[in-house]
């Protein structure tokens, strides 16, 4: 049996264990994969750990998406890009970072039919979330990108890397009537700030708008509930951690995951 397992703080409440051991049952492989809670100021003994036991790989969540960098053997071109790592692989000993956020969030619009290309498309936050997001999307041939944060010179340093990924211009201020899609990936409306939503301005939303909140729990954000009773097409961010999820499972095990999986991981597994 390979071990496989999720880092975080806190951590006990992650959907990934459950997912990641329904994948490789349904696949008959003989993976187990686990939670292990690590406070910050233990990181870099539990990575040592890890290693020792010779782990086959663990996905990464917060707080230590930027700072388990410092201690992996290599990282990718696209997570050193981004600036985090959400997956660990082992390879041939070595310890390899990558970053599935993006992609997974990408594939996860694409397979609810609200693919970005030529839509104009509002992102909400300029936090470790929105960065590889709006990276990636902005690559993806949209129509116009607008990124809107509290913190003005957070948002102007997202869009400057941005520009330098793709060569895409986004915008700081929303100029647009209404958004094809708008996507939340502030911590407005979820733990201290359940029942908050990011915009107070509801008409930049119409029924054609598809609008995507990061968050899952709760599975219906104040954004995601007004959006819905305009008639909106909404999404929360189950898709996002399971596209995220298949990605890192391929990177671990290197088996090919079915195009059914995501379906089932969210109706057997995430909705039960
Ligand atoms: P982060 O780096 O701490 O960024 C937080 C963002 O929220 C920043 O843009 C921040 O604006 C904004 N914000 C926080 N409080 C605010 C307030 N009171 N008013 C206005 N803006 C506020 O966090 P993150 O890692 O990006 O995560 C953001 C959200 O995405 C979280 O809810 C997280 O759970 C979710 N997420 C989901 C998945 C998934 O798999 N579905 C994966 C990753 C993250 P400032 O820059 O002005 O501080």
């Amino acid at each position: 049996m390979k071990n496989l397992a999720i880092i975080g703080y806190p951590v006990m409440h992650s959907l990934s264990p459950k997912m990641h051991n329904f994948i490789s049952n349904e696949l008959g492989i003989d993976y187990f994969y686990r939670h292990i809670e690590v406070a910050p100021e233990n990181l870099e003994q539990a990575i040592a750990e890890l290693r020792q036991e010779k782990i086959s790989g663990f996905n990464v969540t917060a707080p230590h998406k930027v700072e388990v960098m410092k201690y992996l053997d290599r990282i990718s071109t696209d997570a050193k890009i981004f600036g985090a790592v959400n997956t660990v692989v082992s390879e041939n000993g070595s310890l390899v970072g990558y970053n599935t956020d993006a992609k997974g969030f990408y594939e996860s619009l694409v397979y609810s039919g609200a693919d970005v290309e030529n839509k104009d498309v509002l992102i909400l936050g300029a936090g470790g979330a929105a960065t590889p997001v709006s990276m990636y999307l902005a690559s993806k041939n949209p129509k116009s990108l607008t990124i809107s944060n509290r913190t003005k010179e957070k948002v102007e340093a997202l869009c400057d890397k941005v520009f330098g990924y793709c060569g895409f211009c986004a915008d700081v201020e929303m100029k647009l009537d209404r958004y094809d899609i708008v996507i939340n990936c502030t911590s407005l409306g979820m733990g201290k700030n359940i029942g908050i939503s990011p915009i107070s301005d509801y008409s930049i939303i119409d029924k054609d708008t598809c609008v995507v909140d990061m968050i899952y729990a709760p599975a219906e954000t104040e954004l995601l509930k007004q959006a819905r009773l305009i008639g909106a097409k909404t999404l929360n961010g189950l898709g996002m951690l399971v596209f995220q999820g298949i990605l890192a499972y391929r990177l671990f095990t290197g088996a090919e995951v079915p195009d059914n999986m995501a379906d089932r991981i969210i109706k057997e597994v995430l909705l039960k």
